[in-house]
């Protein structure tokens, strides 16, 4: 009886998960069949194609939903093209007279998701979208003159006291399926790197999938969130959640986590206060992503426009390659392809370098990130870049320009941070482990090391660098 009826298809993006999924709670509601599909697309996309390191985490995500789906009896089907090409193909091929889906905010992805809603309805099916993502619509939190948030502070204070969640959605306890169809292999897509495999790193540290993001939030619950308001800022700790790249892939939704946190009774400890307006700064740069949908590519204050950018390639490739001979920036560079992540602290250190002690663009360290990050999240990496940079909204003063040896000091007190992803410099004393260019011949002979060739000679010299990046931003200063 239920399989004569047409199915819905519930088409997954950025919300592979089953627990508190409005789409496929709707779907199942409805008592149709369902249709689950994943459309790689890559055309609609074009510039902000997935990188690299989000398509190994991809494809382990994706293989998670698939068993998950399996196992109630189900198939995920996989088809790769331009999604409004898929799903009308999708419609003829099943009958299917209705598609749901949770909502993206990406530029490109609204604009193919308002073409594909007007195309179902001009053949008077259903589409239907919900808020799987955020803890509040963009466009439900404005400023009292209707305005979008420019400023983190009010923006923070108005979700917390005004927009706190509702409890999450359970998963579906039972679905019923649509009839087989077609499908690509998950294998066919060629997702994961074959020659060099350079992901034994990523695959030593994640877990991808629900299970697996529900698993770092219960541990960060049961162990670190006590102290995260202070731990956070130190990347030899694991002082932090790791969520990001669960969240960017939507193995975990906001309004699970933060209710977790309620559970936890964290909501007003220090740690639990702080962690929770973490997760608003998502929300912030998301929204920002929404009213801004430039953010990615233009400068949100226009007076960068004049900014004129160096933009050295041999800088840009020390940066890239961790070898400018800072050693905190040199082990975040590392962290960052080893892992595919980078502690917060020192992103925006490396960030930071890259801007003003390079002068090289961020839109350029936009990129890298892009393709290495495994949280990769067009929103919160534009929003993030913009902010360092000096060119965003409630941006860090241009003139704040992170000195990479003090950071280090403060910041990897004990040098572990850096012994763990520089081991070259490892034999050195802590004293110097910031700046290996003070230790004597003696402290460098004793600990291996030949300046210049096993581990390089600065790059830049900072203070000089400091000076030539506050001149610039002098000469615009006076813009708009
Ligand atoms: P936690 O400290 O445990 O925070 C919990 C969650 O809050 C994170 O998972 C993330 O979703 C959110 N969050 C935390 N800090 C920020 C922030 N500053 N802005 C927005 N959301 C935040 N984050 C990404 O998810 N994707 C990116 O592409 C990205 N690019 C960045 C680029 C630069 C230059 C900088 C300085 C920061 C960037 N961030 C990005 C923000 C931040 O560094 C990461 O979200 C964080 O390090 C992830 O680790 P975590 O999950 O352990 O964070």
């Amino acid at each position: 009886m239920t399989l004569s009826l047409p199915p819905v298809i519930v088409w997954f993006r950025q919300d592979l998960r089953l627990a508190d999924n409005p789409a496929i709670l709707a779907a199942a509601a409805t008592g149709k069949p369902i249709l689950a599909l994943y459309c790689l697309d890559d055309e609609a996309a074009g510039d902000w194609a997935m990188g690299r390191a989000s398509r190994w985490w991809l494809y382990h995500s994706l293989s998670r939903l698939e068993d998950a789906l399996i196992g109630k009896g189900g198939q995920l089907v996989f088809k790769r093209g331009a999604a409004q090409t898929v799903l009308t193909d999708l419609i003829s091929e099943t009958g299917a007279d209705a598609v749901y889906w949770n909502r993206c905010y990406e530029p490109w992805a609204r604009q193919r998701d308002e073409q594909i809603k007007i195309m179902v309805k001009n053949r008077d099916l259903q589409a239907r979208s919900f808020n799987g993502s955020l803890i509040v619509e963009p466009w439900d939190i404005v400023t009292a003159t209707g305005a979008p948030y420019r400023v983190f502070t009010p923006f923070w204070r108005r979700l917390h006291a005004q927009y706190a969640p509702q409890p999450p959605l359970p998963a579906p306890d039972t679905l019923s399926f649509a009839s087989r169809v077609s499908s690509d292999t998950l294998k066919d897509w060629a997702l994961t790197p074959v020659q060099p495999d350079w992901s034994g790193g990523l695959q030593q540290m994640w877990s991808p999938g629900e299970s697996g993001a529900m698993k770092r939030l219960e541990k960060f619950l049961a162990r670190t969130v006590t102290l995260y308001k202070d731990r956070r800022h130190l990347p030899g700790e694991t002082g932090t959640s790791h969520l990001s790249p669960h969240l960017h892939f939507g193995e975990i939704s906001p309004r699970q986590v933060w209710h977790a946190v309620e559970q936890a009774g964290q909501t007003h400890t220090a740690g639990g206060h702080t962690f929770l307006s973490e997760i608003a700064w998502r929300e912030f740069s998301y929204n920002l992503l929404y009213h801004y949908p430039d953010l990615p590519t233009t400068n949100f204050q226009p007076r960068f426009d004049h900014f004129k950018w160096d933009n050295d390639d041999d800088l840009f490739t020390a940066w890239r390659h961790g070898r400018t001979g800072y050693p905190i920036v040199d082990a975040g560079m590392r962290e960052l392809w080893a892992t595919g992540w980078m502690h917060n602290r020192v992103r925006m250190i490396v960030a930071s370098f890259l801007t003003k002690d390079m002068m090289i663009d961020w839109r350029k360290g936009q990129a890298w990130f892009w393709d290495t990050l495994v949280d990769a999240d067009l929103a919160n990496n534009a929003a993030s870049w913009q902010w360092v940079a000096g060119s965003g909204a409630d941006a860090a003063p241009y003139f704040r320009v992170f000195n990479p040896v003090l950071q280090g000091k403060k910041f990897d007190p004990d040098g572990a941070y850096v012994r763990a992803w520089l081991p070259e410099l490892a034999g050195l004393p802590t004293k110097v482990i910031h700046a290996p260019w003070l230790a004597n011949h003696k402290t460098l002979f004793d600990a291996n090391i030949v300046p210049g060739e096993t581990y390089p000679d600065p790059i830049v010299d900072h203070s000089f660098a400091r000076k030539r990046a506050l001149a610039a931003f002098e000469s615009i200063k006076g813009g708009s």
